[in-house]
């Protein structure tokens, strides 16, 4: 059992204001797994006035200091890994390869990645007779989901100390865990008091509180469209800025190839890593009506593949995070068959064999593009096929949705793909795989108006095409590489530990 009954608070562990718990239930087993503390307006306070106050140094450190920082921090990470992992697959039912692997290692990645950001940021510029500056915003609030919980958190918060800002992280209620780790490996790393702060508990308390809160200069807020459009609403009182990144409903263009079935299986199996639980996962796939069939018996034959199970074990899909996203996702499976979309694999209910634990079935159906299992987010393991005619016909299928976070397309001809991907309306596209952390993350449209990863970190830069080396073929399901390899573009060899596919 974790007991985390203190909050990370001008560089002391701190008691709440006023003492209140919650249970954190394991998804896999539907047990209690440990306790947090629920803050209250008051804890945030503190902690708001903690970051101002050290916003005046932290904000006149030198880069040199500040990469030291980070270079403690990352030896501390590193050292702490396993126990990270394995606490994010407690708290929200990863596999646990998944989560030593890839939760851990976007983290990893996210911490390089500022490092060699920050090596060659260029915060002044001579621009004719003007000096620019770029300057830390000052205090920002960070409020994070539970579904890539370390991901999340670390492409927030080690941006907001290389930059020089300082910060209140606010992690989700339902995964508490590797966020409190992540505070324990600051505080071990010799963070300076102030400049990185956290407090546990309800969003509707501490995050409305940070929102409002007349000190904090940003929210940073990852999380669903209702609770953005909230913060929104709540910051503009005190006109702060606010970068959100929402959820999405992402196509997935399979071009009509040699190649088309073993993408279509790729695809498959990569909608179901993470449970589904991946905002910018390619839900809507895309494929040529003239080879239905053929793509319906590759993605029927993939899903049906997927191994569920306990995370402890060797299986390629948990538990969805709590009784609240599973009962989503059976609503949705009812709606589809409701609808008239026609059942491929999976459907109702839980696995053969699995009568406790937040389980799904790995689910396909054929349907169309105006099907509210097409139009809405689900959050979970649930894939819809929709045919297309033509390229033209892909495109206005693809941008057809009130979403615009990620994109996906597949084939042969590298040429084409990229050409539809330049007509695709959202953020992020990764045509034949590939990852990069060093491209900007964010969507358009209901999917957000921020830009995260890399250098382009709380900037307002619209940056689209993403791993468009040819590297390998979207997404493979099995298990990750113990550790993210280095930053940095995917250069067109086969790395297929770098091209796991999407993230968060
Ligand atoms: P959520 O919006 O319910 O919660 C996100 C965070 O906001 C949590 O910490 C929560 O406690 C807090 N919160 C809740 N109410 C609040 C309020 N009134 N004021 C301030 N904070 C509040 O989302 P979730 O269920 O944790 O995560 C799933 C959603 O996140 C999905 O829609 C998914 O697509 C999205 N997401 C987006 C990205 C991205 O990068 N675009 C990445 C991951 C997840």
């Amino acid at each position: 059992m974790r007991n985390y009954t203190q909050f990370y608070i001008d560089g002391r562990w701190t008691a709440p204001v006023t003492p209140a718990t919650a249970e954190v239930i394991n998804p896999a087993t539907e047990e209690v797994s440990g306790t947090i503390s629920l803050g209250s307006e008051a804890d945030v306070d503190l902690a708001v006035a903690a970051a101002r106050r050290a916003f005046g140094s932290w904000s006149q450190s030198t880069v040199a200091e500040r990469l030291d920082l980070l270079r403690s921090i990352q030896a501390e990470y590193t050292r702490r890994m396993q126990e990270l992992g394995e606490a994010v697959t407690e708290e929200m039912g990863a596999p646990l390869a998944l989560g030593t692997g890839f939760h851990v290692g976007l983290g990893a990645g996210h911490l390089q990645t500022a490092i060699e950001v920050l090596e060659n940021f260029k915060f002044e510029e001579q621009r004719g007779p003007t000096l620019l500056l770029k300057e830390p915003i000052g205090v920002c609030g960070l409020i994070t989901p539970w579904n890539w919980p370390l991901n999340q958190v670390t492409v927030k918060v080690f941006p907001a100390l290389a930059t020089g800002c300082t910060s209140v992280l606010k992690p989700p209620q339902l995964a508490p865990y590797s966020a409190q780790i992540l505070a324990e490996i600051m505080d071990k790393a010799g963070v300076p008091a102030g400049v990185f702060n956290m407090v546990q508990g309800q969003g509707s308390v501490i995050g409305a509180a940070l929102s409002r809160h007349p000190d904090v200069d940003m929210i940073s807020f990852t999380g669903s469209e209702p609770v953005g459009v909230q913060i929104t609403k709540d910051a503009a009182d005190t006109v702060k800025r606010v970068g959100l990144e929402l959820g999405g409903k992402s196509a997935w263009v399979i071009l009509d190839d040699d190649q088309m079935a073993a993408n279509v299986a790729a695809a498959t199996s990569g909608m179901m890593v993470n449970a589904g639980q991946t905002c910018s996962a390619g839900s809507r796939l895309l494929v040529p009506n003239a080879r239905m069939a053929e793509a319906v018996a590759a993605a029927k034959a993939a899903a049906e593949a997927v191994s569920v199970g306990n995370p402890l074990g060797e299986v390629a899909m948990g538990p969805v995070v709590s009784k609240g996203q599973w009962n989503v996702v059976q609503q949705y499976i009812a709606k589809g068959l409701e609808e008239g979309a026609e059942l491929i694999a999976g459907g109702a209910g839980r696995p053969d064999g699995l009568e406790k634990g937040f389980y799904c079935k790995p689910t396909v159906f054929k349907a169309t593009n105006d099907m509210a299992i097409a139009r809405e987010e689900i959050f979970g393991p649930v894939l819809v096929i929709i045919g297309y005619d033509s390229v033209d016909h892909a495109v206005d299928i693809a941008n057809d949705s009130p979403f615009g976070l990620g994109g996906y397309v597949n084939g042969q001809d590298r040429d084409a793909a990229i050409a539809i991907a330049r007509r695709m309306r959202t953020g992020a596209i990764w045509v034949n795989g590939g990852f990069d952390f060093h491209a900007p993350f964010g969507g358009y449209k209901r999917s957000g108006n921020g830009r995260e990863w890399g250098r382009i970190s709380r900037g307002q830069v619209d940056h689209r095409l993403r791993g468009t080396a040819p590297c390998c073929q979207a997404v493979m399901p099995r298990p990750p590489p113990a550790l993210w390899p280095k930053a940095g573009p995917c250069r067109g060899s086969p790395r297929p530990a770098a091209c796991m596919g999407p993230t968060a």
